[in-house]
């Protein structure tokens, strides 16, 4: 696409970079088709193609945001999916990355839209105001009918519909040592939303691993990844949430570091990308490199390390959704499979696999309708395979789709700890089993 910054405004690296971004595109428009937005809406301008036109001319004219574009940049789930498709190599994360810092810092959204985000941004990254959250929503769940009908507070009302009946007891994260021949040593990410809101895949992670040879340890000083803020166009929260992981994730490179491993695909995405957000920090970006560098999504790390003995797994149908920031944001769309399968599942994929459940962050409470619209569909994707259980890779997606169906949703780290000598999943068990 032909662009017309002017020298001065490609001084600034992000311009910079933005501009190169878009000058791949070559308009072909292969992105439309496997775009969630476009095939549900069929509005040119919510297709990867009109958002980079869109997003050109408001950086290239140094618009102030209208309406319509923050719209049609909002509506963008961010799934990568036109990464996927693009012939072309467009680096659409980066460009809408940019974009949504831009209409942040210009843009003055109505009040309910600004209370909701920063709602958002204070209580989803940090695990203890998020427990309260979740605890108050249970007790306030008969407001649900109410807040669903007003559009203002409708994102509200999403919130209590996506609580948990049971916010489960905080759980310590301890590490340990490896069993067997010792692989070296790894850190797993702590995280915010999944420690509190599924604790066992953490303690799943650890056993599996140090089955599979690892010592695994937690590092005391890391936070969220900073993906939630970053996505919703909070660059400098976003950007100091990189910065402590990478201070913290220094200090344990330096005693000596086979991976850090992360069991959330989207905090895998971000921080595979610190790299990058972090390269015009002089006091930041070689190490935020390293960290990239050494992250891994915990099935990546399987699947090169290799699975710990299968001990026979049970003779389950296993329906896998590859999260978007799994298959488009990490490029990883075998391993998980193929390890569920080697563990011994009988493992299948919904039709349209490629196309995002709606959780996308945040973006289910943002955008209620399109998000309904994915979950619903995803959820009818996957029960019709007639599964026993479904797997995913990220605690955003199992929240999506375990609200729309009564399969059990597990990660996929559950099953293929149990099919290795863990134990059975708590959310497989029955009733009389649980006690
Ligand atoms: S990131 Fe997803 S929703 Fe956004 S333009 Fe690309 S394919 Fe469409
Ligand atoms: S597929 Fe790539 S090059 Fe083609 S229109 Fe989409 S982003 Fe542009």
């Amino acid at each position: 696409m032909q662009t017309r910054f002017s020298s001065e405004q490609l001084l600034d690296p992000q311009v910079a970079a933005s501009e190169a971004v878009i000058r791949k595109c070559v308009h072909c428009g292969f992105c439309t088709a496997t775009c969630p937005t476009y095939v549900l809406l069929g509005d040119e301008l919510d297709s990867p193609r009109g958002r980079i036109y869109l997003m050109k001319e408001m950086l290239e004219q140094e618009q102030e945001p209208t309406a319509e574009v923050v719209r049609h940049v909002d509506r963008c789930l961010s799934c990568l999916s036109c990464m996927t498709t693009c012939p072309s190599g467009v680096n659409y994360m980066h460009l809408v990355d940019h974009a949504r810092a831009y209409i942040e810092a210009r843009y003055r959204r109505p009040w309910h839209d600004r209370l909701t985000r920063a709602m958002l941004a204070r209580i989803l990254p940090f695990p203890g105001r998020m427990r309260i959250a979740l605890r108050v929503a249970r007790l306030a769940r008969w407001m649900r009918p109410v807040l669903l009908r007003v559009p203002a507070l409708r994102p509200f009302g999403e919130m209590l519909s996506l609580a948990p009946a049971r916010v489960p007891a905080p759980v310590a994260a301890r590490g340990a040592a490896a069993v067997g021949l010792n692989k070296g040593r790894v850190v797993v990410l702590q995280g915010c939303a999944e420690g509190v809101l599924r604790p066992e895949i953490r303690a799943a992670t650890v056993r599996l691993l140090t089955r599979a040879g690892y010592d695994v340890d937690f590092a005391t000083g890391e936070g969220c990844c900073g993906s939630l803020t970053w996505h919703l166009g909070r660059a400098d929260e976003g950007l100091a949430a990189a910065r402590r992981n990478v201070a913290t994730w220094r200090e344990e490179i330096d005693r000596g570091l086979a991976a850090i491993v992360v069991t959330a695909s989207g905090c895998g995405t971000t921080i595979k990308d610190y790299g990058h957000m972090l390269r015009d920090d002089p006091d930041h970006a070689a190490d935020a490199a390293r960290v990239s560098a050494l992250a891994v999504d915990v099935c990546e790390l399987l699947a090169e390390s290799g699975l710990p003995a299968a001990g026979g797994a049970p003779s389950l149908r296993v329906a896998y959704q590859s999260p978007c920031s799994m298959q488009h944001g990490q490029k990883l769309r075998r391993e998980p499979l193929d390890l569920l399968a080697a563990a011994g599942f009988n493992v299948c994929e919904p039709v349209d696999a490629h196309l995002c459940c709606g959780s996308a962050g945040t973006y289910n409470l943002l955008q209620p309708e399109i998000a309904g619209q994915l979950g619903d569909r995803k959820a009818a994707t996957l029960e019709a395979l007639a599964p026993d259980v479904i797997a995913t890779g990220n605690v955003g997606c199992a929240t999506q789709i375990a609200a729309r169906t009564g399969v059990p949703v597990l990660h996929t780290v559950e099953l293929l700890d149990w099919a290795t000598g863990g134990p059975k999943p708590e959310h497989l068990m029955k009733p009389e089993e649980n006690h």
